[in-house]
């Protein structure tokens, strides 16, 4: 019986109509494929990209080398060395994130007590080779100086949930 059947679907081209009404409802539907790069989804203000190290306005850097981030990175991707500086105030001499072993968990920027080392909505960058992601700490402050306007807002929009 499913073999007649089968047969008689044959040759009423069912199978291909079925297909051809698939193709002809979502011809008319509305488009949801991204044309990336010139069109891009929209991104969460707790998004988790490349990593910033921030300033506070007057232009002194927010890390005080406590090294909660260091510690608590369940990736090692994170080297920190400090020194005490003429003014008494501990800063670091180097602050290294190697993105190669980064998970992009967060727990960093959430354990930092000043909002220092943080995520940024950026996403588009590569590295060539292994050293090209490896940042320091002067890549990173770059970073937070290029994207802080950003940082700021999404930080701001974060804050009633923290
Ligand atoms: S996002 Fe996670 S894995 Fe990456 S550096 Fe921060 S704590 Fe480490
Ligand atoms: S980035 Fe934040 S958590 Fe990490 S060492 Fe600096 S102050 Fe401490």
């Amino acid at each position: 019986m499913g073999a007649i059947k089968d047969f008689i679907g044959s040759l009423l081209l069912t199978d291909f109509l079925k297909g051809m009404g698939v193709t002809g409802k979502y011809f008319f539907a509305r488009k949801i494929t991204v044309q990336y790069p010139d069109e891009k989804t929209p991104l969460g203000f707790r998004f988790r990209g490349l990593h910033a190290l921030r300033r506070y306005p007057n232009g002194e850097e927010r890390c005080i080398a406590c090294k909660l981030c260091e510690a608590i990175c369940p990736a090692m991707a994170i080297t920190i060395e400090s020194a005490e500086r003429d003014d008494g105030t501990r800063r670091t001499t180097r602050y290294d994130i190697d993105l190669t072993k980064c998970i992009f968990c967060g727990y960093c920027e959430e354990a930092c007590p000043v909002d220092a080392i943080v995520e940024t909505h950026i996403f588009e960058y590569h590295g060539e080779t292994r050293g090209d992601l490896h940042y320091t700490k002067q890549m990173l402050l770059a970073n937070g100086d290029r994207y802080e306007e950003e940082i700021a807002k999404r930080r701001a929009l974060d804050a009633p949930y923290r």
